[in-house]
C-alpha cells in the first residue's frame, strides 16, 4: 500500500520502449452486484483520469479477486450515455426529448407533488423506487412516517425469496457462512458462480473444498456450480421425490 500513491507500470502500447506510467491507486467498491468487491481505481497522474480498475488485494471479502464485471466498471466511467445531470422530459413520453435541470428544481418539484398528494389524501400515489435499497432504512422510515407503504426496489424480483427464508430460519437475511472451514456444504440452486455474494463466497467454498469439505448442490441444471460439486442432486420440478440419481463423483 505504501506504493499506491505513485504506482508505476510500463505502458504496453509503447513496448519494446520502456515508458513508465504513474498512477495513484484509489480504493473503491464495485457495485455491479451486491458482493461489493474491493476495486482499485488506477488514476493516471498525467491526465487525472481513471485508466482501469483492478481488484484490491487488501479488501477483506474479495481479497483482490473479481468477476469480469469488476474491471468492466471502466465502461461505466467512459459510457457516452452516462447521465451526469438531472434531466427533465421536454417532449411527449417516448420521444426522447430531455432538458437539463438543476437539483434544487428537482427537489422543489418532487417535494411539492408529494406534499400535495399527502394533503389531498392520495398518499397511495407516492412511491419510492430504488435499485439497491442498502441498509439505512431512512427512506423506509420517512415513508412510514408519512403513512405510506410505497417503498419498492428490484429486490422483489431478486433476492427477497431467499432472504425471507434465511430471515425466518436464523434471523439474518444475508448470512456469510464460514465456508472455508466447513466440512460439508449444501447449496440449493444457483450459488457458487451466479448467486449472491458469489465472488467472496465462491473463493471460500473452493478453499473449503481444497481442505477436504464435501460440496453438495441441488440444482436441476448441470450449472457451473453443480459441475464443482461432489454430489449433484438434479431434482426435477414436479417430479417424484425419488427422481434422478445422485451423482457422487
Ligand atoms: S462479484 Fe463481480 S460484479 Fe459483484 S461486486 Fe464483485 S466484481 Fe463486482
Amino acid at each position: 500500500m505504501e506504493k499506491w500513491d505513485d504506482w508505476v507500470e510500463l505502458d504496453p502500447q509503447s513496448w519494446p520502449k520502456r515508458v513508465e506510467k504513474h498512477y495513484q491507486l484509489v480504493p473503491t467498491i464495485c457495485f455491479n452486484c451486491e458482493s461489493a468487491c474491493g476495486l482499485l481505481a488506477y488514476v493516471n497522474k498525467a491526465t487525472g483520469e481513471i485508466d482501469k480498475f483492478e481488484g484490491n488485494p487488501k479488501h477483506p471479502a474479495s481479497r483482490g479477486r473479481l468477476c469480469a464485471k469488476g474491471p468492466a466498471t471502466i465502461n461505466q466511467i467512459h459510457d457516452p450515455d452516462r447521465i451526469l445531470y438531472p434531466m427533465k422530459r421536454s417532449g411527449p413520453r417516448g420521444a426522447g426529448k430531455w432538458t437539463r435541470t438543476s437539483w434544487p428544481e428537482v427537489l422543489q418539484e418532487f417535494g411539492s407533488r408529494i406534499r400535495k398528494a399527502i394533503q389531498q389524501g392520495r398518499g397511495n400515489e407516492v412511491m419510492y423506487h430504488v435499485g439497491r435499497p442498502g441498509h439505512d432504512f431512512i427512506m423506509d422510515r420517512t415513508l412510514q412516517a408519512w403513512g405510506i407503504d410505497g417503498h419498492n426496489s428490484h429486490t422483489n424480483v431478486c433476492s427477497s425469496s431467499a432472504r425471507l427464508g434465511y430471515l425466518l430460519w436464523h434471523y439474518a437475511d444475508r448470512p456469510s457462512p464460514d465456508h472455508a472451514n466447513a466440512r460439508f456444504i449444501l447449496l440449493l440452486s444457483a450459488h457458487l458462480e451466479s448467486g449472491h455474494y458469489f465472488n467472496p463466497h465462491a473463493q471460500r467454498i473452493i478453499e473449503g473444498k481444497m481442505a477436504g469439505a464435501k460440496l453438495a448442490v441441488m440444482d436441476p441444471r448441470l450449472s457451473n456450480t453443480a459441475s464443482m460439486a461432489d454430489y449433484w442432486l438434479p431434482d426435477r420440478i414436479g417430479g417424484s421425490a425419488g427422481h434422478g440419481e445422485n451423482h457422487p463423483r
